[in-house]
């Protein structure tokens, strides 16, 4: 919901633009912090899902860690002032290169994905005369019940180790000198608001754990990854994610031992709500069949709906506060030259008109940032609250 001074602001702005709320930001990661610090668990900030400066610097300032996936959000995080001793790094296709710079880094851990990488990061540490703190990604095969273009944790994901090859791990880490074992990580998936997904999470961390003592390892740290959902069809009512819940299946369900860490990484559940998509209609196409509302933002500043068919909530700006004379469905569409470039389909608006400001919510995570510039676009401008 914005104020009304808020839309007259954004009539004076150029769109499109990503909209950040700051005062949500803020309240969403009280939240989390607060029921995280209940039980002492730690938190990673996945970056991937938003690495605007200004969320970073905000999200650092209240104390989570960071989980990267690319040699370049290593770097970030360390410029962004989260510790070398709170970076994790993750991700199935790291480089030399990558390895390399997390190691000059000195970062908590790596996240490893399969045997072959256990071997690369020995030899580069070796070479450095480093030790590499490690942790094992599992693919528990666990299904999150989530849409299938995010679900990480199943046989058939490229991601992580599974479990029949968990002998190969334990030879690989015996025989690599330069490998310091610190537990096992797992991340089956995002979007996940089933919150019996991750009991049997927990279940499988527990098998698992169990596995690594009876081979003669020492699970210091038990990561959970991420994957905690949002509300995308009640943005204003249901803004901030249950993190009460979700924390305290952790702490009724995972076997935690004298000593250990539990470690997450959330992205979306963090800033998913912090941030609308703000555009106008340039274009307003009645037809037989379908009523089209052509917007100037389209998949090249926010491409969830075209890429994984997601939903997000649409609204008129500039109409609904007015009398709403008539409703009438529109599919609302984007200026790029892809059938494909489409929010929704029949979308429930006011009458609408060329100049009419339109949010697309709960836009700010895996948004921004996956912004392109196919088109020859101009890149996608940011405007933030004051708070
Ligand atoms: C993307 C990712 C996350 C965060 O996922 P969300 O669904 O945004 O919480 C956590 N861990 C890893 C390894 C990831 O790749």
């Amino acid at each position: 919901m914005f104020n009304p001074d808020t839309v007259t602001r954004f009539q004076s702005i150029e769109t499109p633009f990503y909209y950040y709320d700051m005062g949500v930001l803020r309240q969403t990661l009280e939240a989390c912090q607060a029921a995280s610090a209940k039980y002492g668990f730690h938190v990673h900030y996945a970056m991937k899902a938003n690495f605007n400066p200004k969320v970073l610097d905000i999200i650092q300032s209240f104390g989570f860690g960071a989980d990267c996936v690319s040699g370049n959000e290593v770097k970030a995080a360390i410029e962004h002032g989260f510790g070398k001793q709170n970076v994790v790094f993750a991700g199935v296709g790291k480089s030399d290169k990558e390895i390399n710079l997390a190691l000059d880094a000195d970062i908590f851990c790596f996240n490893v994905e399969s045997v072959q990488e256990l071997h690369i990061i020995n030899d580069l540490a070796k070479a450095k005369n480093k030790t590499a703190k490690v942790a094992i990604r599992i693919n528990p095969n666990v299904d999150a019940h989530t849409h299938h273009f995010i679900t990480t944790g199943l046989d058939e994901n490229k991601f992580g180790i599974n479990t029949w090859q968990l002998h190969d791990v334990a030879e690989a880490l015996r025989a690599c000198p330069n490998l310091q074992f610190l537990g096992i990580h797992f991340h089956i998936g995002s979007q996940i608001t089933d919150m019996e997904v991750y009991k049997s999470l927990c279940t499988r961390i527990n098998e698992m754990q169990d596995w690594f003592e009876d081979h003669g390892f020492q699970v210091k740290v038990l990561n959970a990854g991420g994957g905690l959902g949002v509300d995308y069809h009640n943005p204003d009512t249901n803004t901030i994610s249950d993190f009460e819940s979700y924390f305290k299946v952790f702490k009724d369900f995972l076997n935690v031992k004298p000593g250990q860490e539990v470690h997450f990484e959330l992205g979306r559940a963090l800033v998913a709500q912090s941030a609308s998509l703000i555009s106008r209609v340039l274009y307003v196409k009645n037809g037989q069949k379908k009523n089209f509302l052509i917007l100037d933002a389209g998949m090249t500043e926010l491409i969830r709906p075209m890429l994984y068919q997601a939903y997000h909530v649409i609204e008129n700006l500039s109409q609904e506060s007015g009398a709403r004379n008539q409703d009438l469905k529109y599919d609302v569409v984007g200026p790029i030259c892809e059938s494909t470039d489409c929010f929704r389909k029949d979308v429930d608006l006011p009458l609408s008109f060329r100049g009419d400001v339109i949010a697309v919510r709960t836009a700010g995570a895996y948004g921004e940032v996956m912004a392109s510039g196919y088109n020859l676009r101009d890149r996608v401008q940011s405007v933030y609250s004051a708070l």
